[in-house]
């Protein structure tokens, strides 16, 4: 193929991870968001070993390492009664590989530097609306103050869930927003404290409250370690929840789990905590004439498995090994949906079934979560089989791609 001219919507993980990508195999790329200053979007997150697989191939997995907080296990136990509720190991998979906790700032700022070193074309302040494809059929991108921008030989939307450039397009799908969502704040990290600094650590009230801990590392290069804090929250009682005040607020999550008091004793500000919403989608086909869809702009979902990220990655890798195996724009994005539909879907699915069991009002779920968590760990091959669904490697995303061996 000729060198191509790519335009990336978006500069979260699946956008950044895509320029450094195409760049490398030699498409002349521009990148696009409606940032101001480059910063990133949302909260700390889990990167699993198929993400680690893929900023390893983008060279920046030490980087990374060095900021990150690696995670051995997922420990959650529902409340008051103490009853195991999720118990996942990484020890339990046969490579020994672990997931590794991270700031959103030490995730952004390994992938945009790598950007900035390789002086890929940036356009910030640029709220994209739509994509019009109209003329010789190369897509150009419009900004909401009617800016044009291109046309290019193919545009790549990762402006995530909410895209308004996906909603420009036939591609857009049934969005079902899940009722609850979670608020979610950065608290310091005391070495000393009740917390195991390489454990995910949950605590539920049946399946209707939710306290969570991740320990995640640095944000930069000699910063002091901090966590993420998740507080799980119907996205319809965020106005009763701020009305109610803080010291209510605290005194719910004490009657949980007491020996969070140091970490909410952090939140002075009802501003300090912020709400994720979630919603659920997968797209038929991530993929239109000259246009390619990735990470939440293609599949997005509640973030109980800890995956979306990782997809994201994956998505990113994915698509440019397509385009760099194919002789067309059109058979390299065949080639990519077809590299990630099995993943995607399958953990889409796994998804639907997970997220009600420690996010939703049922009754009956998190009862049964209760009683055979912890004698499932003993059966033999379930530990691993865990671990290996939250690695994301229940099925392997790599062997689908076009260059695997
Ligand atoms: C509370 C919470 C916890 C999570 N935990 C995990 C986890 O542990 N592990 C995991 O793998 N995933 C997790 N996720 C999911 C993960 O955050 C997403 O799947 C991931 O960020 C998707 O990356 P993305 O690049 O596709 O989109 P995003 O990260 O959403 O990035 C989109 C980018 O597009 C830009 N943009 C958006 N709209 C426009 C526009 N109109 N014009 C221009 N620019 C635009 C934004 O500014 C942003 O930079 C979590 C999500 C939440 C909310």
């Amino acid at each position: 193929m000729k060198r191509l001219d790519v335009a990336i919507a978006g500069c979260g993980p699946a956008g950044l991870a895509a320029a450094l990508f195409l760049d490398r195999i030699g498409c002349r790329v521009s990148l696009f968001d409606q940032f101001e200053a480059p910063q990133p979007v949302g909260s700390g997150l889990l990167l699993q070993p198929t993400g680690l697989i893929v900023l390893d191939a983008l060279g920046l997995r030490d980087r990374i390492k060095t900021l990150g907080q690696p995670i051995s296990r997922l420990l959650g136990h529902s409340a008051p009664r103490g009853r195991i509720a999720l118990d996942v190991r990484f020890g339990n998979l046969p490579d020994k590989a672990q997931a590794l906790a991270v700031h959103r700032s030490a995730l952004f700022n390994v992938l945009f530097d790598a950007v900035s070193a390789h002086e890929i074309d940036i356009t910030t302040g640029a709220r994209l609306e739509k994509v019009d494809t109209h003329g010789d059929g190369r897509p150009t991108l419009v900004t909401e103050t009617g800016r044009r921008h291109g046309p290019f030989d193919l545009l790549i939307d990762a402006t995530g869930a909410r895209s308004s450039i996906r909603a420009s397009t036939s591609a857009e799908p049934k969005i079902t927003p899940l009722k609850y969502g979670a608020l979610w704040a950065t608290v310091d990290w005391d070495p000393n404290g009740p917390f195991q600094p390489d454990v995910l650590a949950q605590r539920y009230q049946r399946a209707s409250r939710m306290v969570g801990v991740l320990p995640v590392g640095r944000r930069s290069e000699g910063g002091e370690p901090v966590a993420t804090f998740f507080w799980s929250l119907k996205a319809q009682d965020y106005d009763a929840w701020r009305n109610r005040g803080l010291d209510a607020w605290r005194e719910d999550v004490a009657a949980i789990w007491p020996d969070c008091a140091p970490l909410v004793e952090q939140v002075t500000d009802p501003d300090q905590l912020t709400l994720a919403r979630y919603a659920h989608f997968t797209l038929k086909q991530p993929i239109l004439p000259r246009i390619a869809f990735v990470g939440d702009s293609a599949h997005a979902t509640s973030p109980q498995l800890g995956q979306g990220a990782n997809m994201a990655l994956l998505d990113a890798m994915a698509l440019a090994r397509a385009l760099e195996h194919s002789a067309s724009i059109e058979q390299s994005l065949q080639d990519y949906a077809a590299a990630r539909r099995r993943h995607v879907r399958l953990y889409q699915a796994m998804s639907s079934v997970f997220t009600p069991v420690f996010q939703s009002d049922s009754y009956i779920l998190p009862l049964l979560r209760d009683w055979f968590s912890a004698p499932m760990t003993r059966v033999p091959g379930v530990p691993r089989l865990l671990a290996e669904i939250v690695a994301g490697r229940l099925i392997d995303p790599l062997a689908a791609m076009p260059d695997a061996p």
